[in-house]
C-alpha cells in the first residue's frame, strides 16, 4: 500500500510515522526543493523515525524539445545525484514535464503511457 503524503515534514508525516508500520519511503520532490533545505528536512526525519528511505523522485526535472529532443532544464540544473549520493541513497529517478502526461490523464489512459521514467524504480522499492 502507498500512502501518499502532502508536502513537508508536519503533523501529518510525523502521524503516518508513528502510526502506521511502513516499509519505507519515496521522497517525491522537485529541482528547486532538491537545493534548498526541504528534502534535507524529510531525509532527516526519516533517518531520526529509523525509516528507510526507499529511492527519490525528482519530480518537474527537465522539458523536451519537440523539435530536437534537447532537455530544457526550466527549474534548474539538478541537484538528485548529489544528494542521493551525500544520503547513500541509491535508487533514483526524474521524471520531466510532459503533456502527453496530463493528456493520458484527462483521457483515462495514464496505465498505457508507455514512459521509460520508473523503470526499474519500483522494482527496487519491493527487493
Ligand atoms: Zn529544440
Amino acid at each position: 500500500m502507498f500512502v501518499d503524503m502532502p508536502p513537508g515534514t508536519g503533523d501529518v508525516a510525523l502521524t503516518v510515522y508513528q502510526t502506521l508500520p511502513l516499509d519505507g519511503l519515496v521522497i517525491v520532490s522537485s529541482p528547486q526543493e532538491l537545493v534548498g533545505m526541504i528534502v534535507e528536512k524529510a531525509v532527516n526525519m526519516a533517518k531520526r523515525m529509523e525509516i528507510p528511505i526507499l529511492g527519490i523522485v525528482e519530480n518537474m526535472s527537465y522539458v523536451e524539445c519537440p523539435d530536437c529532443g534537447k532537455q530544457i532544464k526550466i527549474f534548474g540544473e539538478s541537484h538528485l545525484d548529489e544528494i542521493a549520493k551525500r544520503h547513500g541513497i541509491a535508487n533514483t529517478a526524474s521524471i520531466p514535464i510532459d503533456p502527453a502526461v496530463a493528456l493520458a490523464c484527462d483521457t483515462g489512459s495514464i496505465e498505457g503511457i508507455g514512459r521509460p521514467w520508473l523503470d526499474g524504480f519500483f522494482e527496487e522499492l519491493v527487493k
